[in-house]
């Protein structure tokens, strides 16, 4: 894998590993939007990162700016420590996004072969394609390809230059179950290897299994950064379920952690970030039965973080 040695101005080698994206401070606004609103993001080599939230989060916005094709109005943004544009012709970078950019009259071996002319050093094209698990069907035409093919092809593209950084904007958008689980295959076979890898989704469950970290955005701020277990418990912690006749909601309310009690006939439902201490205040001081404890999936933690009534 491809990685520049840095030099800083006065052209002495860098001696520190540069980390593979740093944001700081960075805004964005278009007119009265404020797309990315204060971002900090810290992404060493070798991380898989997920940028997850909802329509105009601002993942795009900030995935943009990595890539050089948009400045930030205020804030730095290094890739690989110099600027996207510098680490983009170098050849550090790639990225695949949704959609466009092939010739559907090529055989997917014609279009890599042909891409790979364009770069000084890439890798062979039998390496990329069998990376990109598109090697039995390097002779069809890309216009017979299905759609996760044709992102795999876009895929086997971004590989040529052997990049230390790939980004991807929603690549597996439209894709059906099956396709998605292949290309995703693909993807983290790959970057087994040492290969940085960011990218943005709407998909939840793509986030929670490919990615090693999770950064959640909402109206273009990071509102939760860490592993899935930890976005999940940044959230709303957990629920206690019991069955409690006559439960005593002021008493359940106070208890420390207790976000909200609900009482369905002889069931409670109790949201708490400690639920430990519920539990034990159930079993101990209250002839409650048949406790549970549920775990938040990550669905309801990206809804409690990004929904309208959570906190800013
Ligand atoms: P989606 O998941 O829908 O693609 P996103 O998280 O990628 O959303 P962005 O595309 O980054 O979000 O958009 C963030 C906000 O900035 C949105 O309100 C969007 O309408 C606005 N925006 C983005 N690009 C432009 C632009 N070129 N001109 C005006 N507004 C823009």
């Amino acid at each position: 894998m491809s990685l520049a040695v840095v030099a800083d101005a006065a052209g002495r080698l860098a001696t520190t590993t540069p980390a593979a994206v740093d944001l700081s401070g960075v805004h964005r606004t278009f007119g009265a939007i404020r797309a990315v609103d204060g971002i900090d993001l810290h992404l060493e080599l070798g991380e898989i990162a997920a940028l997850l939230g909802p329509n105009g989060a601002g993942k795009t916005t900030t995935i943009d700016m990595i890539l050089g094709l948009s400045q930030p109005d205020q804030g730095t943004v290094a890739v690989l420590g110099m600027a996207p544009s510098a680490a983009i012709s170098r050849g550090l970078v790639a990225a695949v996004m949704q959609t466009g950019g092939l010739l559907k009259d090529l055989t997917v071996r014609e279009t890599t072969r042909l891409t790979a002319s364009v770069f000084a050093n890439a890798r062979p094209v039998d390496e990329v394609l069998e990376r990109a698990g598109i090697v039995d069907i390097g002779n069809r035409l890309v216009r017979a390809c299905s759609g996760g093919e044709q992102q795999r092809l876009r895929f086997a593209l971004a590989l040529l230059p052997d990049p230390a950084l790939m980004v991807l904007d929603e690549p597996t958008a439209g894709m059906d179950v099956e396709g998605r689980r292949d290309f995703w295959t693909a993807i983290r076979r790959d970057a087994g290897q040492g290969r940085t890898v960011l990218f943005a989704t709407h998909y939840l469950e793509e986030a929670d299994a490919y990615a090693d970290r999770i950064i959640l955005l909402r109206q273009g701020r990071i509102v939760a950064d860490g592993t899935a277990a930890e976005v999940r418990n940044l959230s709303s912690g957990r629920s206690v379920r019991a069955t409690l006749p006559g439960a005593d909601q002021a008493a359940l309310s106070a208890l420390p952690g207790v976000r909200s009690v609900e009482i369905r006939g002889d069931r409670v439902l109790i949201q708490s970030l400690d639920s430990d201490a519920v539990a034990r205040y159930l079993l101990s001081s209250t002839p409650a039965h048949d406790v549970e404890i549920v775990v938040h999936n990550l669905e309801e933690a990206f809804l409690a973080l990004t929904g309208d009534g959570s906190p800013q």
